[in-house]
């Protein structure tokens, strides 16, 4: 007789681990499946973001931060290193030891919350039927009154730029670098490429960032793009836009790419040590549903949902990067937060209009809610407060200035549409404009709110006062 649970979860990256422990917590009998081994052929729970995104780029950035400041910013403050070294072997290892840790963690909350984890291949095979093949065995048949599908998403490969998985390498590999390349060309200036742009430039590379679109960052803010595009440059990002690549060889005697690409004045060639592919991800549904099972999918793979995140077999929902919306670990982990009370019989909800986004550059760049061109493009008639870090009492005495807060509001109702963020800890302030459009706060409840003097976050404060032409410091 095949084994029963209430929910099986395929999938154990931020949006599958989550729904499976919030499951759990629901006091529902929960196993989660994933197929991922590390290089000792070991399962790992935390999917992209985990092993191979979030957390080992953001170690990387704050370590080659760190040898940044080391090398001249550090001066400024009073403080003189002599004779700064990079380890990158060290540098690396912490960066592992990071991921190790946390994947460790997940694996300690499966424990903790009693989620069988099941490691080996999930396939829907049915209507509350999962298909599982272990790493290591027999393939057998899994019951479950529900399942959630979460198998995250891969990185697109450019048929003019091929992986091999040592000159030419996606993000994965852009993260594992055994030495600092001299020249660095990255296909995409994106979130993930002008992050890993960054990292090895603060190493000492050379970066060349090819990008196709003719704007920088369309998806942003212009007015922060600008800006962003300005600061990027003068770092010593070489960005290319408009550059459409045409075709890439690997010259494996002179250990060099050469890529060609074309743009508005004609066709260029390049050469670089390594070349990062980053022009997005697509989902990871190949062989995840059985042929017989009646689900649908989009051309490019996404699986189809509801509001809700129900798939259209009653009983099968998807979460995460394999769903639409943006593909952002908490976006997917709270999908799955949703799924799984949804599931016990709660009426949980979700707002995508409240979703933050965060590049996390130096400085960083964050937003939520609307930009101004599309209120534009939408004739929203609206308010702009922008306040810039110039200004700021607290970024000046951390000899941090670049940057703005910029708070979009409507004309009529004053309520917040948009907040955008590019310089010191924008991550973080960004958190303000979430929490302030998820309470359906105006401009000024916002500017009425006292904030903590000196912080940066006297920039939202006075951004709020500017929507309403009143601001005090400038
Ligand atoms: P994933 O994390 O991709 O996990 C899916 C899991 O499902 C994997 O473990 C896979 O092994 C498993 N799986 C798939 N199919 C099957 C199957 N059939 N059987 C068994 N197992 C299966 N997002 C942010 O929000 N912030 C960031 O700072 C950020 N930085 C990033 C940096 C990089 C370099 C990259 C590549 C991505 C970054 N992202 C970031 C994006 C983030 O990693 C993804 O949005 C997130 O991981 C998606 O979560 P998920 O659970 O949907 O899928």
């Amino acid at each position: 007789m095949s084994k029963k649970y209430d929910v099986i979860v395929i999938g154990a990256g931020p949006a599958g681990y989550v729904a499976a422990i919030r499951c759990a917590q629901l006091g529902m009998n929960t196993a989660c499946i994933d197929r991922w081994v590390d290089s000792e052929g070991k399962g790992r729970l935390g999917g992209t973001c985990l092993n191979v995104g979030c957390i080992p780029s953001k170690a990387l950035l704050e370590s080659s931060e760190q040898y940044e400041h080391a090398g001249h910013a550090l001066e400024q403050h009073g403080v003189r290193l002599k004779g700064r070294q990079l380890d990158l072997k060290a540098m690396m290892a912490r960066k592992d030891r990071v991921v190790a840790n946390l994947t460790q963690g997940i694996q300690g909350l499966f424990r903790a919350n009693s989620v069988d984890w099941l490691k080996g291949e999930g396939q829907l095979s049915g209507q509350g039927r999962v298909r599982f093949t272990p790493h290591e065995g027999e393939a057998e048949e899994l019951e479950a009154g529900h399942v959630i599908l979460a198998p995250g998403s891969v990185p697109v490969e450019l048929p003019s730029a091929p992986y091999d998985g040592t000159y030419v390498v996606d993000s994965s590999g852009a993260l594992e670098f055994d030495k600092v390349p001299g020249r660095l060309g990255v296909i995409g200036a994106g979130v993930i490429g002008l992050e890993l742009g960054s990292v090895w430039r603060r190493l000492g590379s050379e970066v060349v960032l090819l990008e196709a679109q003719e704007t920088f960052l369309t998806f942003c803010d212009e007015q922060i793009a600008g800006e962003a595009q300005k600061i990027f440059t003068r770092q010593g990002l070489d960005i290319r836009l408009g550059a459409r690549v045409k075709g890439s060889s690997v010259d494996r005697k002179k250990r060099k790419v050469v890529v060609e690409y074309e743009d508005g004045e004609g066709t260029h060639e390049e050469r670089f040590d390594r070349l990062i592919v980053a022009v997005g991800r697509r989902p990871a549904t190949d062989g995840l549903v059985a042929p017989e099972v009646e689900l649908t999918l989009d051309e490019r793979g996404m699986l189809h949902v509801d509001d809700y995140c129900e798939t259209t077999l009653p009983g099968v929902y998807a979460v995460g990067d394999a769903v639409r919306g943006p593909m952002l670990a908490h976006k997917g982990s709270e999908e799955g937060i949703m799924v799984a009370e949804r599931i016990a019989g709660q009426a949980t909800e979700m707002h995508y209009d409240t979703i933050p986004n965060v590049i996390y550059t130096l400085p960083e760049v964050a937003w939520v809610g609307r930009t101004e061109q599309a209120l534009r493009a939408a004739a929203t008639p609206y308010n702009r407060g922008v306040f810039p870090f110039a200004a700021s009492g607290r970024a000046r005495a951390m000899e941090d200035t670049t940057g703005m807060v910029k708070i979009l509001t409507h004309q009529e109702t004053d309520r917040i549409l948009g907040v955008h963020v590019i310089g010191p800890q924008a991550s973080e302030l960004i958190a303000q404009g979430v929490i302030a459009m998820e309470f359906e706060a105006s401009g000024e409840d916002l500017a009425r709110t006292v904030f903590a003097h000196p912080t940066l976050s006297e920039a939202v404060h006075e951004a709020a006062l500017a929507t309403l032409g009143r601001p005090i410091h400038m």
